[in-house]
């Protein structure tokens, strides 16, 4: 196995790594690879729950031919045993572990689990802070769409501040040349969010015609306490709806990493218009963390300038 480099949020990766990984998750998408991991372990570790994530890493690691040991947090002996996160990565190193995938409500435990850990560690979403994998399936939905994304412009919608999604996302967005747009009220996109070299607005409705993408959001109830602004206030500003549908511009998609809440930042019209891509980010998402796994032990398949 080569160096242990881990996938943290995509700071990790130079721009070449950046984009050779969008390029080979859809040439893994074009042709199966084979098992390009085999006899690799690979655990799973998700301490937050997951449905997309968990399930395509889980397919990614089998097409792979990795071998897979998923472990809830309700088996581990850090539960209830008094054994550390540490000790736990240790132990699965010394057992010939090579790749762990983690999940976790807080901020900041998959990078400490990767200081511990002898060998490749992904972030599969900590707490508000990033979500690599979901940020790349992103991407490689947009170049679907688009090809190049320098000068798209791409809203994001509603609770940035808590979304992990969006920090990652919008990091990769401005990385690749495109233009952000952050609308929300204040409690969920303070102004300082602008020195992201981002554009804040408030009004949906204004920008929307604007939007070669939307990104809706879902409201991260789980990381507050409570709900700065009423649901019906929520709906009223910021729910993309069949009204809204109306003002978008022709050949725009809209997207949602997932899961979506219906009647909250969408209806059921969004669900039937024709550039929603949520099945595309879903399919994406298997060949992406494909391509994740693959770069991490294997290395790049072909000579990244640096
Ligand atoms: N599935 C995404 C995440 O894990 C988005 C969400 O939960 O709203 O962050």
């Amino acid at each position: 196995m080569r160096a242990r480099r881990s996938l943290i949020d995509l700071d990790d990766l130079s721009a070449n790594e950046l984009t050779y990984m969008l390029s080979r998750a859809a040439e893994f998408e074009e042709d199966d690879p084979g098992h390009l991991l085999a006899g690799v372990g690979t655990v799973n570790l998700f301490f937050e729950q997951s449905t997309r994530t968990f399930t395509s890493f889980n397919l990614a690691q089998l097409r792979l031919g990795a071998h897979v040991v998923n472990l809830a947090p309700g088996d581990l002996s850090l539960a209830t045993k008094g054994e550390t996160i540490e000790d736990t990565a240790l132990t699965l190193a010394a057992m010939g572990v090579g790749v762990l995938v983690v999940r976790h409500p807080e901020a900041g435990f998959t990078q400490r689990v990767a200081r511990a850990f002898d060998g490749h560690v992904i972030n599969a979403g900590d707490g508000a802070h990033a979500h690599p994998t979901q940020a790349l399936l992103d991407l490689r939905t947009l170049r679907d769409e688009f090809g190049s994304l320098q000068g798209r412009t791409v809203v994001f919608v509603g609770d940035i501040v808590h979304s992990r999604v969006a920090h990652s996302t919008i990091n990769g967005l401005r990385r690749l040349g495109a233009n952000v747009v952050l609308v929300g009220p204040e409690s969920f996109l303070p102004e300082s969010y602008a020195q992201m070299g981002v554009s804040i607005e408030r009004d949906f409705d204004a920008i929307l015609p604007q939007a070669d993408a939307v990104i809706l959001l879902r409201i991260q109830r789980e990381r507050f306490s409570s709900m700065p602004i009423t649901d019906a206030q929520y709906v009223a500003e910021y729910q993309l709806n069949a009204a809204r549908l109306q003002r978008i511009g022709p050949g725009a998609i809209v997207m949602h990493p997932g899961p979506y809440n219906r009647g909250m930042e969408l209806d059921d019209t969004v669900l039937e218009f024709a550039g929603w891509r949520y099945a595309q980010q879903v399919r994406n998402g298997v060949f992406v963390r494909m391509a994740v796994l693959d770069f991490l032990v294997n290395g790049p398949a072909v000579a990244l300038g640096a």
